[in-house]
């Protein structure tokens, strides 16, 4: 099944356990930047819960908001007993720390998965991780590559893949080239989060049954670019567009359920 269809199967299960609850789930989210991809992810984001009949309120703060303003909103929204749960959308403005602000979101309304004590993953390797486990792509003692390793996507990708026993191997921009190609060469699923436009090519040899999930997203005049070029010769590669973004989204929802349902 592809991403595409994986989604909407979901979402219409998703839609028709919603239509049967009384009280809906609340997601609320909040949003100090004027960035470009935040307003399109935020967009996608309540988009998709007025589509599945969720509750959701997008709380939009100026630019200057202060560090101690965002955290009474905050502290707000953790003893606001409607609200199952919310997210602050990153990035944030240089005067306020992320750090904080992560670990000031009650862990057990933490949809996003940041916070250390959070019962969740973040959404986009949790995202990936539920595709995977729904196209029956082998991974017990299977050789895993993450590309990339950053908080959000890398590291928690790496944790995952460990936990369902594959042999997982972390690399990152001070990889040598060749070591980089031994990887590639010897992985059968490769997770790339880079950010780096068409970085998997034709350069690299790849396993003929591998499998590639494209995280990174580059965007130009043309549209938006994954971490690696279209067509390689694999058994499976995901899209960009229309292949992870999607699923972070869905796996969003999924979290806000999980949490309404009392994890
Ligand atoms: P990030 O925090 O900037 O981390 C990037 C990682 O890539 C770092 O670990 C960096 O290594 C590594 N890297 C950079 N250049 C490299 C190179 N030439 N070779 C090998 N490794 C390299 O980024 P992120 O937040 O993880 O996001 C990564 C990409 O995924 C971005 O394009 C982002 O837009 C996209 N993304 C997509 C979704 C989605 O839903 N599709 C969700 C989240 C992120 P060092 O640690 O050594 O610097």
């Amino acid at each position: 099944m592809n991403i595409k269809e994986y989604v909407a199967k979901r979402k219409s299960e998703i839609k028709e356990y919603v239509a049967g609850l009384e009280v809906k789930p609340y997601l609320v989210v909040i949003q100090v930047n004027e960035d470009a991809g935040s307003n399109a992810y935020v967009k996608g984001k309540l988009k998709d819960c007025a589509e599945l009949g969720i509750r959701a309120d997008l709380i939009k703060l100026p630019i200057d908001t202060t560090e101690e303003n965002l955290l009474k909103i905050i502290e707000n929204c953790n003893k606001n007993p409607e609200i199952t749960g919310f997210i602050v959308q990153m990035p944030l403005p240089k005067q306020i720390d992320e750090e904080k602000v992560k670990i000031a979101v009650d862990p057990s309304k933490d949809v996003d998965g940041f916070h250390p004590l959070s019962p969740l993953n973040p959404c986009t390797p949790q995202g990936v991780m539920d595709y995977l486990k729904n196209e029956q792509v082998e991974m017990l003692g299977k050789n895993a590559l993450v590309i990339g390793r950053s908080n959000i996507v890398g590291k928690p990708m790496a944790k995952l893949l460990l936990k369902e026993s594959c042999n997982v191997t972390v690399v990152h921009s001070k990889t040598s080239f060749e070591d980089m190609s031994r990887y590639i060469a010897n992985a059968d699923i490769i997770v790339i989060a880079i950010g780096r436009q068409g970085y998997l090519d034709n350069k690299y040899q790849y396993k003929p049954s591998a499998v590639i999930v494209d995280v990174g997203i580059s965007r130009d005049e043309t549209g938006l670019h994954g971490d690696a070029v279209p067509g390689l010769p694999v058994r499976l590669q995901t899209p960009v567009p229309g292949g992870v973004g999607l699923l972070t989204r869905l796996s969003l929802i999924e979290n806000l359920l999980k949490i309404y349902k009392g994890l």
